[in-house]
């Protein structure tokens, strides 16, 4: 017999409390559910508390998909959503809407910007000529619609919206499968009417009953952090891999890396000098910034690095992960997606679930 640890029955059981599995229990828990998350460690401090947080499809797409509409979507969502995460938690979100500048600094470079800005437009990304002098650049376009929000403070205030809600969060309580009837971790059996598996790049390692569900792996990440000062930065500022954003605060942020290193959590000193080399050469006060500092994080990924955000046949079990990197960017709609899946869903019977109603 199994022991059935739950105090009360769930609805939904969301595994894993990143940015992703925390706005899904948050919409899910405004519709009235009873929702539980379960956390491996602490909620929202993987890849969620790593990201930069650019909201920025200008960057990002190249050609028309599935994806790039979803990314647009998520993007003309954001506003609406910090503004109503904001006034339910009381947290204060760092968002802007900041714009780019993309720079090119050969003809080359220059010729490929351009192609794909005119592919761009076409899907509804706007950009203009922007001011190349500036940067000692050839060229420069300007994406007027790219944003920028601290992922941190998004975490925070889902946290808090969350438990004001009556969410669960279990920290510390690792899933290990997932079944059409509940979720068994570490401390045993808890049962749900639902299940979203949103575990970043350890979504794969969650078995579910009867379902061979995509493998995820890590794309680890290295950023450096530094206070200039404040506005000193208007625009999120990307030439190639490099790019610079800052805080409400002046906090600057220069990335990125893109490496096969499992879930290594050494920082490279190697790949924070590179970084830090790029970020000053794009950005020259950045080299001498104060208080600099390095972190890294697990980017989640599946084979064609694209996010499985789906039900699975048959089962009340929701894929939402390996959002690899824009899963800041597509939070909102995400959460929305998944959150209208599972409440119109005809499979559920959510009256047979009184116990936490
Ligand atoms: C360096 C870097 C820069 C980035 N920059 C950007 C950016 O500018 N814009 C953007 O949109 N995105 C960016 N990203 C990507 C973005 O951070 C991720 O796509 C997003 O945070 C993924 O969220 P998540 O909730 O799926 O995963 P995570 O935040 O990793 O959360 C997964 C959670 O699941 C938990 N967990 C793991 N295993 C289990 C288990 N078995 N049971 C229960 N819980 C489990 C973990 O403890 C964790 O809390 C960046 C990422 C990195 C690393």
């Amino acid at each position: 017999m199994e022991s059935v640890l739950a105090a009360r029955t769930p609805d939904v059981a969301v595994i894993g409390g990143g940015i992703i599995g925390l706005s899904i229990a948050w919409r899910l828990s405004q519709r009235g559910m009873c929702v539980t998350v379960f956390d491996a460690g602490r909620a929202g401090a993987e890849a969620s508390w790593a990201g930069a947080g650019m909201l920025a499809p200008g960057g990002e797409v190249e050609a028309a998909s599935n994806w790039s509409a979803f990314s647009m979507q998520s993007l003309k969502m954001y506003g609406e959503f910090v503004a109503e995460l904001q006034e339910e938690s009381g947290v204060e979100i760092d968002y802007q809407l900041c714009g780019a500048v993309e720079i090119a600094r050969t003809a080359e470079e220059w010729e490929r910007l351009q192609a794909r800005a005119k592919s761009q437009r076409a899907l509804g990304i706007a950009s203009s000529a922007g001011d190349a002098r500036a940067w000692k650049a050839v060229g420069a376009l300007f994406y007027p619609d790219d944003a920028a929000v601290n992922p941190r403070d998004v975490v925070q205030a889902l946290i808090r919206s969350c438990l004001r809600r009556g969410v669960e969060i279990r920290e510390s309580e690792r899933a290990l499968r997932v079944t059409p009837a509940g979720v068994r971790t570490e401390s045993g059996f808890h049962p749900s009417g639902a299940a979203v598996l949103s575990a970043g790049a350890w979504s794969g390692e969650v078995a579910v009953d009867s379902h061979a569900t995509p493998a995820t792996f890590p794309l680890r990440g290295h950023l450096v952090g530094a206070d200039l000062p404040t506005g000193s930065l208007g625009s999120i500022l990307r030439h190639g891999h490099t790019y610079l954003l800052q805080r409400k605060n002046g906090f600057t942020i220069a990335g990125s890396s893109t490496e096969h290193a499992g879930f290594d959590r050494t920082l490279d000193p190697e790949v924070v000098r590179d970084i830090d080399g790029r970020a000053s050469s794009l950005l020259p006060s950045f080299a001498g910034a104060a208080n600099k500092t390095a972190w890294l994080g697990f980017r989640p990924a599946t084979g064609n690095l694209l996010p499985q955000i789906r039900k699975l046949e048959g089962c009340p079990v929701w894929l939402a992960y390996g959002h690899y990197r824009n899963g800041i960017l597509l939070a909102p709609a995400t959460a929305a997606r998944i959150a209208d899946e599972i409440t119109s869903s005809s499979e559920m019977d959510w009256s047979s679930l009184p116990a936490c109603r």
